[in-house]
């Protein structure tokens, strides 16, 4: 395990990559207002500048673009991700098409070990892990199906994330995996979450280590904040960063808002705070050259205060002589980083999708301002969606 020092350690700070505008360019006027900097704000940008001609202001209150997505290099010359580990995979070639006009790509196929009874195990679950955990002995698919066919306890109605997995693989393996890690990343017991969170983690009886099974599964060659520069490199695009919508909203003169921040602060907070879990990050760098033997090691102890420590290098094929992790300390308050699948909350983001769909002007898109727990394929894809409906609404007030 990590040792304390490294904790203590202060994460390096670094300059951004890209130049902060010092004025909000309030005079001009602008088709588009694009409150945020991340996939959904800047595929909206990019689209709405280069297919519509529109001219289009972009916002954001950090000093940097790409969202969560955002990576740079660190004092030691190491690219990391300064808001945790970010593994591109996709099943759609379309999202992959689009995202490769500005980016080159790096093979990459993302492999997690979990931390658990004293050992290093692949998850998810497969036959390796049980033949490890258990000494089983398991020789082909049959032999592992019927080992957690004897454990599981079939749910009838899988309704919660506890469900779906006491349903999978039984209550020894939800403990050693699940149960921890589940609670410290949210907060909450499995039992009190949707299916929706421990279902995107499968189960299988082969030998596949990989984390995802998408038919993409592949990183920005030169990084995502690279690929954000690319698609933002546009004459009709102003950005303005540093800059909190809810410090200009008065100010700025545009036709139409696109806004990807969190939707309960869009209409200061009427119906009650949504929840968002936040996670505090703990970046540093190791005198060594491989600190762990894959990217992300997962620690479902309830003892241990991080849920995963990550090693980028890996991710990125990057040689270097030292190495860069990060630890995630999940937090209750801090930056929004996950909408939390629950039904009350989702009951919630309804009275806010409702208000937003009576508010004309104002387009919400992406993971906070449509409280979904998507990846970034999913949020592209979120995002193209809402461009082709803006396309086809211009196409017919044209034609009219
Ligand atoms: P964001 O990237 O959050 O962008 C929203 C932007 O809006 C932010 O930059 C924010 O500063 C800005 N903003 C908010 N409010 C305001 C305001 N009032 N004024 C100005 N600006 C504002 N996805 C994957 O596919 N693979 C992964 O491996 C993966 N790992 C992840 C790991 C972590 C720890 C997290 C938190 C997420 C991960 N994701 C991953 C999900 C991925 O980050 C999101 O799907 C994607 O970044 C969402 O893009 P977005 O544009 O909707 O939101
Ligand atoms: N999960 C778990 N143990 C693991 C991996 C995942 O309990 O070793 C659960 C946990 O609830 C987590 C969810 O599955 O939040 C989804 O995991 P994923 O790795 O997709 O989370 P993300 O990368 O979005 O943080």
């Amino acid at each position: 395990l990590v040792s304390q020092a490294i904790e203590k350690e202060p994460a390096p700070e670094r300059p951004a990559l890209v130049s902060v505008a010092t004025h909000m360019p309030t005079a001009r006027k602008y088709d588009y207002l694009v409150v945020g900097c991340g996939f959904a704000g800047s595929v909206l940008a990019e689209r709405l500048a280069s297919q519509h001609g529109a001219r289009v202001l972009m916002l954001d209150k950090r000093d940097h673009i790409a969202g969560n997505a955002y990576d740079e290099k660190d004092a030691a010359g190491i690219l990391y991700h300064k808001y945790g580990p970010h593994i591109f995979h996709a099943n759609s070639d379309e999202i992959v098409s689009y995202l490769s006009q500005f980016t080159e790509w790096r093979p990459y196929e993302h492999k997690v070990l979990a931390s658990v009874r004293d050992q290093l195990v692949p998850i998810p679950i497969n036959r390796t892990t049980l033949n490890m955990l258990f000494n089983a002995g398991l020789k082909n698919d049959e032999e592992a199906a019927a080992f957690l066919a004897s454990r599981a306890e079939p749910v009838k109605d899988i309704r919660t994330s506890e469900d779906v997995v006491i349903n999978a693989v039984g209550r020894e393996l939800y403990e050693l995996f699940f149960r921890g890690y589940t609670r410290k990343q949210w907060g909450l017991d499995p039992s009190e979450l949707d299916k929706q969170v421990t279902s995107r983690i499968p189960t299988r009886t082969n030998t596949d280590d990989r984390y995802f099974n998408d038919v993409h599964q592949i990183m920005p060659l030169e990084g995502y904040t690279r690929m954000f520069e690319r698609m933002l490199d546009h004459p009709l695009i102003d950005k303005s960063l540093g800059t909190d919508f809810r410090d200009v909203r008065d100010e700025v003169n545009a036709a139409h808002i696109i806004y990807t921040g969190p939707i309960d602060e869009y209409f200061d907070w009427k119906f009650g705070k949504l929840p968002y879990r936040s996670l505090r990050f703990v970046h540093s760098t190791i005198d060594k050259e491989e600190f762990q033997p894959v990217a992300v090691v997962n620690y479902p102890s309830p003892d241990i205060p991080y849920t995963r420590i990550s090693e980028y290098k890996h991710l990125t094929g990057q040689v270097h002589p030292q190495t860069s992790i990060t630890l995630e300390y999940p937090a209750a308050e801090g930056d929004p980083y996950y909408p939390i699948p629950r039904e009350e909350n989702q009951r919630l983001f309804k009275q806010y999708e409702a208000l937003a769909d009576a508010t004309p002007g104002v387009t919400f898109v992406g993971r906070l301002a449509t409280y979904r727990y998507y990846n970034m394929d999913q949020i592209v894809g979120q995002a193209l969606s809402t461009f082709r409906k803006m396309d086809a609404a211009r196409a017919s007030t044209k034609g009219s």
